[in-house]
């Protein structure tokens, strides 16, 4: 397969990107799904999209089936994504040799989260402990991956301090990562706080804002919980007074996450990742809105 761009030319267009975040399913009719989902996506072409890998097993194999079919036979520039968890070195290297051979540049590059059951991040024997380690692994495997890491502008949640989290996000750039996209986050204050901490910081590459409009209170208070996200009190009103009916929910999380995105741009974002659960609807309804 021809080799994709690196994000980082498309970034230097000083255009502001869409991208849409999928997550591997984890059976075949998931697959077919997503397929649908794709097809309904390609209508108003991202920029590019990205594909989460999982703590260990076959949603791993996924990752690979679903970025190799977003490439291929729907045209999409695809963003894998790879994590130390449960890697040692060598793996390591090999999994990046396959995702260049498949013709993929460009990878958000990751700790990863623990695997479900336990509660702290273990690297493995010859693994890795940190992202800025792999950002320095892939770097020095294949010096033209672009990649990207995460960032966090309410503080990962192991961090000691939010400027501890800041030195650490540095160490990932001064590794060779080309750009930072930040975990969700609903006021868009704690975007810019941050955006202007990471300057001051000395740290210079496009700051991407996660964006995900919510589906339902429940889902989202628990996620918000485990990656230490602040609700808004008046989005939770919104969402309380939206009752159990699923389509007024959605409607108060794509209304507010249009609003989000509308200021993140108006102030010079340099686009936005959605995070979409692999539903197309919230990003339909994002792009009608902001070309209203
Ligand atoms: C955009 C985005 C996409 C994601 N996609 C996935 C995915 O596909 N799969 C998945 O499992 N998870 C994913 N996550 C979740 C992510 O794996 C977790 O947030 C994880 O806990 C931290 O990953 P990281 O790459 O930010 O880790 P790191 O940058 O390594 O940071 C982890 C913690 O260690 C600290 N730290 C960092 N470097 C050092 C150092 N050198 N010395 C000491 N402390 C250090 C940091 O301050 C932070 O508290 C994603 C997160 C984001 C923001």
């Amino acid at each position: 397969m021809a080799a994709d761009r690196p994000l980082s030319e498309l970034f230097a267009q000083r255009r502001p990107l869409r991208s849409i975040e999928f997550f591997p399913p984890k059976d075949d009719a998931g697959v077919e799904a997503l397929r649908h989902t794709a097809a309904a996506l390609k209508s108003i072409s991202p920029d590019f999209v990205s594909v989460t890998y999982g703590a260990g097993g076959s949603t791993r194999q996924r990752t690979a089936q679903v970025s190799v079919f977003l490439k291929k036979d729907f045209g999409f520039t695809v963003m894998p994504h790879l994590t130390c968890v449960g890697h040692t070195r060598e793996e390591l290297n090999g999994v990046a040799d396959s995702i260049y051979a498949d013709g993929f540049r460009n990878i958000m590059t990751l700790r990863g989260d623990p695997p479900k059951g336990s509660t702290e991040f273990q690297a493995t024997a010859d693994g890795l402990r940190n992202a800025n380690e792999l950002v320095s692994l892939l770097k020095a495997r294949h010096p033209d991956f672009c990649l990207g890491v995460g960032g966090y502008p309410e503080k990962h949640p192991e961090a000691a301090s939010a400027e501890v989290d800041l030195v650490n996000l540095k160490r990932k750039v001064d590794a060779g990562a080309d750009f930072v996209t930040t975990q969700l986050f609903f006021d868009n204050a704690s975007y810019y706080r941050f955006v202007d901490a990471c300057r001051a910081a000395g740290i210079t590459v496009p700051i991407v804002p996660g964006i995900m409009p919510v589906l339902s209170l429940k889902q989202i208070q628990r996620f918000t919980s485990m990656c230490g996200t602040t609700l808004p009190a008046t989005l939770i009103r919104r969402l309380e007074a939206a009752g159990e009916t699923a389509e007024i929910v959605e409607a108060v999380g794509i209304d507010w996450a249009l609003g989000q995105i509308r200021d993140l741009l108006a102030r010079g974002a340099p686009g936005y990742h959605l995070y979409i659960l692999n539903r197309a609807k919230s990003a339909l309804a994002l792009a009608a809105g902001l070309a209203a």
